[in-house]
């Protein structure tokens, strides 16, 4: 009987949750971004390989609920808990030792999945904090999920750590998210890199058309922002810098795809979309969501 199950990775903005989700998946699935708070849904990768089906998620950072947006991203995280085989808890092995994930997150009672506390960027260890964070933490793994050390071992225990189940998913499936989801992402990523302060925040972006069949494959995307300043500042002067993002974020799509794009970028201003919880759920950062295994 193979293995197979959830892993949830859960940890503070910045951890490297996304870092890791894509090195086990071996596929850019998750936005990865050095800003906090960049992956705001829950992205499920599937590893499947000779005996052991992994299916992961990832978790928006755990938050406050401040803002609708905010609470919509606690509650998903909260439900991917709900949902694991084992729970990765993920550190930053620099901020030294982390308190627990019940505190962390000030959750009403520990998960019942067994969670694995996980310190990432050893890369960044001089070798005495390492061994302080051995000794704080016998029972912590330590990996750096940007140059790998570690992460083999990882998934050889997490595989066995499974239950004994046929695998949940067809074995060539790398996602169960769709690909307009993705591609939505990538435009987000690519205009986050491309901005600074104040706007990524109030930055959503939806596919509207995605015409299959087309080619190139026409896909027409909007960046929704909070202000006409923020609209001003994404397409900057002469439409440059907007310019600029379609070209990085169709690179970026074409790749993905494996096919030539079309992307056809607008940007509206939709005000105070991150207090409404309607258009909150409206870009996908739902507060219930349908995963089912
Ligand atoms: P998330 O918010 O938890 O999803 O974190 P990300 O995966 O987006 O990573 C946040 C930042 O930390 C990015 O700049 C990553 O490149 C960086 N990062 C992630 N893992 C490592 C690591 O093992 N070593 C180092 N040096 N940087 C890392
Ligand atoms: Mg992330």
């Amino acid at each position: 009987m193979p293995h197979a199950g959830i892993v949830t990775v859960v940890g503070k903005p910045n951890a490297g949750k996304s870092t890791l989700l894509n090195r086990i998946i071996g596929e850019k699935l998750s936005i990865v971004s050095d800003k906090p708070q960049s992956t705001r849904n829950r992205v499920v990768g599937i590893r499947t390989t000779d005996d052991a089906q992994m299916i992961v998620l990832d978790t928006p950072g755990l938050l406050n609920p401040r803002y609708e947006l905010q609470r919509a991203m606690r509650s998903t995280a909260i439900r991917a808990l709900k949902d694991a085989d084992v729970i990765i808890y993920l550190a930053d092995a620099t901020d030294r030792v982390p308190p627990s994930l019940v505190e962390a997150a000030d959750l009403d009672a520990p998960p019942t999945a067994p969670v694995w506390t996980v310190l990432n960027k050893t890369d960044l260890l001089r070798p005495v904090e390492r061994e302080e964070l051995r000794e704080a933490l016998p029972d912590a793994r330590l990996i750096s999920a940007l140059s790998g050390e570690g992460v083999d071992q990882l998934l050889v225990d997490l595989e066995e750590a499974l239950p004994p189940s046929p695998f949940l998913y067809p074995e060539d499936e790398i996602s169960t998210a769709s690909t307009r989801f993705f591609v939505a992402e990538l435009v987000r990523e690519t205009a986050l890199e491309q901005l600074d302060e104040e706007v990524p925040y109030s930055l959503a972006c939806e596919v509207e058309e995605f015409r299959e069949g087309s080619a190139p494959l026409y896909i027409r995307t909007v960046l929704y922002v909070e202000r006409e300043s923020q609209k001003r500042i994404l397409i900057g002067a002469g439409g440059r810098r907007i310019r600029e993002i379609g070209r990085d974020a169709r690179g970026k799509i074409e790749a993905f795809l494996d096919t030539r794009v079309y992307l056809d970028l607008w940007v509206k201003v939709l005000p105070n979309w991150r207090k409404s919880d309607s258009a909150v759920r409206r870009f996908g950062y739902r507060l219930h969501d349908d995963h089912s295994t």
